[in-house]
């Protein structure tokens, strides 16, 4: 049962609720749900709920049904996150993990590292202990595995995951890995489950091969139960009567464990399907529907692996896979970031260099903005997230140092560019240090004893109303009220308290109040998409290179600008972006902003640039990401 606590209880009062609990055998937890104080009790009830309802500071007892405590959303309305090496699982980016079945030797291991770090995996798995189905089968190099393993999180940064299938082994993982992960064929081993739980490092909890939902989240609580809240479950496929797949993958169980549990979900298709050319098409659908990762076997010699070779994706398909998994992660909310690790360390490496942790980013309104969304999916939880109130504030507060980074839209796929940010790029010594797209969804958003009926006013910013006409169409009679941001508009809904009241915003933003999601993507167009960049006084060092942003001018003379444009032709330079913005006090006079796709500042590119000077009149590099 979850105890929720009064706002004035005192210190005196908590104490005694929490021995009282103890007394009554209870293992007591304390939680915390968006400010409000609460406690979590498990065991077996001794008492009725209205004697913990009476105890004094308790304001209502909520009972939880499920055989799960720990583990179920209840308990943790919020997601939980867990760090792993320098990837968060469970957050706004996916995280992906690919290795081969087994570690077979420095070279293999390595040469795949390198290739899936290349395409965009964030943590390396590999099996030094394998659970074979047969006795004669590789059994896996055991702490040989384990030293390759640790020896390529050293080279290539990459956290490393593996299998551990006897206590006996919990010594050795504290020592090489950055994440252990419990088999199919282990998820029912209760004292292999008790240990990783005491072990205390993240846990990958694979679900069984004939395991219900329930059971699997009752071998999570044994782990959660011994003080271990990092717990990722990996859907991997069940056992059924199809013969054409080697499991059969239960992708319905993503919506459902998001559903009864606050815990991350990975997918793993690879042993789902057990055939190379069905893990990808499983892999995507399991993006579609909400996982927080996957997991995938991959080998670069597939037909000489010593296990799993067909299941195993030759590294070029992998990279095939994950650019498609770049383009749908965006359509349901979410980020595939092929920046993932170098941002990340350049991001440590700033805070090491410095001598302090914590890193700033401005954004534009307040918590739940769907700027505050960008900065919150471009940096994860690496770096605190500022409010601002205006685009100038932003540029100034990160020209005075004031913040690190600043985050800030440039175009809409709607509504087109972003003027005056871009002209703030031209005016400021600034650099652009990367970029991320966010799919904008509108949701009404109300209080959650409203419904659509009851709803008479609804707050958000003007360009909203423009992007949901079609739906607000359907509701001419309520009245449209302009907020400065949607995440204002929420909070203004929440803080008057009435069921008349709605907002529309995004999901972040209903999370963060509190509030209830009346209706789902109200938006009439749902290729919406705003791209925003991230601004910096330094180039990140280390961080990734793969675009190039540049402004300049040329003289008013024929083919000036063809030009220019030819020489990034000539060297079969990408380019993905080009924008006219009037000069200031030069009336009918442009500045060029063109994106490219390489790294201009690298000194392979400083002929290119060189011609490209002699041809401008003004020319300013905005950064290389
Ligand atoms: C593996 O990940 O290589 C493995 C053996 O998986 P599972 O336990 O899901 O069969
Ligand atoms: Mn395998």
């Amino acid at each position: 049962m979850i105890l929720v606590l009064k706002e004035e209880i005192t210190q005196e009062e908590t104490d005694r609720i929490r021995s009282t609990l103890r007394g009554e055998g209870y293992l007591v937890r304390e939680m915390s749900d968006g400010g409000q104080s609460l406690i979590g009790a498990i065991g077996k009830a001794t008492q009725d709920l209205d004697f913990f309802e009476r105890l004094p500071g308790v304001e209502r007892v909520i009972p939880i049904a499920s055989a799960f405590k720990l583990a179920s959303r209840k308990m943790h309305p919020q997601d939980t996150v867990v760090q792993v090496g320098d990837a968060a699982i469970g957050g706004e980016r996916i995280v992906v993990i690919a290795g081969p079945c087994a570690v077979e030797s420095r070279e293999q291991a390595l040469a795949i590292a390198r290739e899936v770090k290349k395409y965009g995996a964030v943590l390396f798995r590999g099996g030094a202990f394998k659970p074979r189905t047969s006795p004669y089968s590789f059994q896996g190099l055991g702490e040989e595995g384990l030293s390759i393993l640790a020896e390529i999180r050293e080279e290539l940064g990459l956290g490393v995951v593996t299998e551990i299938t006897s206590p006996a082994q919990a010594d050795m993982m504290m020592k090489y890995v950055d994440m252990v992960q419990v088999g199919a064929r282990n998820m029912q081993n209760f004292e292999l489950l008790k240990c990783v739980g005491r072990m205390g490092k993240p846990v990958f909890l694979k679900r069984g091969l004939s395991a219900t939902i329930e059971e699997w989240l009752m071998s999570a609580e044994y782990i959660l139960s011994e003080g271990n809240d990092n717990v990722v479950l990996c859907e991997r496929g069940i056992r059924t009567f199809e013969p054409y797949t080697r499991n059969t993958l239960d992708l319905s169980a993503i919506p459902v464990i998001k559903n009864l549990t606050h815990l991350p979900v990975v997918i793993d298709p690879s042993h789902a399907t057990g055939m190379r050319e069905k893990v990808s098409p499983m892999a995507r659908a399991a993006v579609a529907a909400g996982a927080d990762g996957l997991m995938i076997e991959v080998h670069h010699e597939p037909d000489k692996a010593l296990s799993d070779g067909p299941q195993s994706l030759y590294p070029e398909q992998f990279g095939r896979l994950m650019r498609d998994l770049y383009v749908i992660a965006p359509v349901v909310g979410r980020q595939l970031d092929f920046g993932y690790l170098e941002k990340a360390q350049a991001v440590r490496h700033m805070s090491a260099a410095r001598g302090d942790s914590d890193r700033r980013a401005a954004f534009l309104g307040e918590l739940g903005t769907f700027s505050y969304k960008a900065c919150a999916q471009y940096f994860g939880t690496d770096v605190e997230a500022v409010p601002m109130s205006s685009f100038t504030q932003i540029f100034e507060a990160v020209k005075r140092g004031d913040v690190d980074f600043g985050v800030v839209p440039l175009e809409n796929s709607l509504t087109g560019s972003i003027h005056e940010n871009y002209d703030h790029l031209l005016e400021y010594d600034l650099r652009i240090i990367g970029e991320i797209a966010l799919r904008i969804m509108h949701h009404l958003v109300a209080h959650p004893e409203g419904n659509i009926e009851t709803i008479k006013r609804v707050l958000s910013h003007p360009q909203v109303f423009q992007q949901c006409r079609q739906f607000l169409e359907q509701h001419p009679e309520w009245e449209l009220v302009s907020a400065r941001d949607t995440a204002t508009a929420v909070r203004k809904v929440k803080e008057r308290g009435v069921v008349t009241d709605a907002a529309i915003a995004s999901k972040v933003a209903a999370e963060i109040h509190e509030m209830a999601v009346l209706q789902e993507g109200i938006e009439t167009n749902p290729r919406n998409y705003t791209r925003f960049v991230v601004i910096s006084k330094e180039p990140l060092e280390n961080g990734p290179r793969r675009k190039s942003s540049l402004i300049y001018s040329t003289g008013n003379r024929p083919g000036a600008l063809f030009e220019t444009l030819k020489i990034f032709a000539e060297k079969g330079i990408n380019l993905v972006k080009l924008e006219s913005r009037p000069i200031h006090g030069k009336p009918w006079e442009y500045m060029f902003y063109v994106d490219l796709e390489a790294d201009i500042e690298s000194p392979s590119f400083k002929p290119v640039m060189d011609v490209l000077e002699k041809n401008t009149d003004y020319l300013k590099i905005l950064g290389s990401y």
